[in-house]
């Protein structure tokens, strides 16, 4: 069901329990800001979530309330998970849902990284 992202962080999402090791992923990339493993219905051949470790519901919270340290740490780590899976050169796309409008289901910020095949148009 998508979420209202105006809502307060609620720890018992399913985000949440991955980053406190509760329930398992396959785990990509992992540093002091940012955690990068498979989702679980792919979307693409390649598709890999990144979330912050910090507990920010979507992208307007994160970008409100996240410190320039979280920001930067965030940021470049997407962009390291890209580089160390070859996906420059080839190309990736991504994504972050915010909201209802969006169809945004988890409230924990997760940006979405597809690759592995030509993506086609962008989509409104
Ligand atoms: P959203 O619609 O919120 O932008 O995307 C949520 C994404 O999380 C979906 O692509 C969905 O497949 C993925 N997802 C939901 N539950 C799990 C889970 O338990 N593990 C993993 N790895 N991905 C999940």
């Amino acid at each position: 069901m998508a979420i209202d992202a105006t809502q307060p962080y609620d720890d018992s999402n399913i985000f949440a329990r991955i980053l406190r090791g509760e329930i398992p992923s396959k785990t990509v990339y992992d540093d002091e800001h940012a955690l990068a493993f498979h989702d679980i219905n792919p979307q693409a051949p390649t598709h890999i979530l990144v979330i912050p470790k910090g507990a920010y519901v979507s992208w307007d919270d994160f970008s409100a309330r996240a410190s320039e340290a979280e920001i930067a740490g965030f940021v470049r780590a997407v962009g390291k998970v890209a580089r160390d899976l070859g996906l420059v050169a080839p190309g990736y796309r991504l994504l972050a849902n915010v909201g209802r409008d969006s169809h945004q289901e988890v409230p924990h910020l997760h940006v979405h990284l597809f690759a592995g095949r030509p993506l086609g148009p962008m989509l409104a």
